[in-house]
């Protein structure tokens, strides 16, 4: 499997997670703020983006799901598997997920933390695939924007299988 194609290389993934922790370093200083990330693909990024953050700030994982076992497209059906331990309210919240595609996780899991009452809830995204949207999600801090492909690698995987690509490669069909 290791001719799948390069999408990402591992040094553009690491200038991206860098530029991204700038960012949100400079916009979130003594706000201590709360980073959701969403599971599991998220968890490569997310470790990378907290080392490169290095500033005070806490962690929580929700799980949601709407792809069936060796799928590559949604059921749209989105449901919280796994959803939060303690409560945001009055929190400044950063949602962290790894890639954005049709927009429905993201939509869902926005509305359901919204409910919660955040002092401030906004989207941070290592990958964009803006041509496969259904559902306007917006993005406040975007990695990278890559082609409609269906991607694996850091973290993203096919049928639990290929997570552990230090870089992102395409899967063809
Ligand atoms: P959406 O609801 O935006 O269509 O789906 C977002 C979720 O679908 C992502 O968090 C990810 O788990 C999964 N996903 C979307 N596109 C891809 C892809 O190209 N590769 C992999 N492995 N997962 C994807
Ligand atoms: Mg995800």
């Amino acid at each position: 499997m290791s001719e799948l194609q390069v999408v990402c290389s591992e040094q553009c993934i690491r200038s991206a997670v860098e530029r991204l922790a700038c960012e949100i370093r400079s916009d979130y200083q003594d706000k201590n703020p709360l980073l959701i990330g969403v599971l599991k693909g998220v968890f490569v990024f997310m470790a990378d983006l907290v080392r490169s953050l290095n500033m005070p700030l806490e962690v929580e994982f929700v799980r949601l799901s709407s792809y069936g076992y060796g799928r590559t497209e949604s059921s749209g059906d989105v449901k919280v598997i796994h959803g939060l331990e303690s409560g945001i309210e009055g929190r400044h919240v950063l949602v962290v997920e790894d890639i954005v595609d049709e927009g429905r996780t993201l939509d869902h899991l926005l509305r359901y933390l919204n409910e919660q009452k955040p002092a401030s809830l906004k989207v941070c995204a290592l990958f964009n695939k803006p041509s496969r949207r259904q559902v306007p999600v917006n993005i406040d801090y975007l990695g990278l924007t890559i082609p409609n492909v269906f991607v694996v690698g850091c973290g993203l995987d096919y049928d639990e299988k290929f997570r552990y690509f230090p870089d992102l490669r395409c899967l063809d069909d």
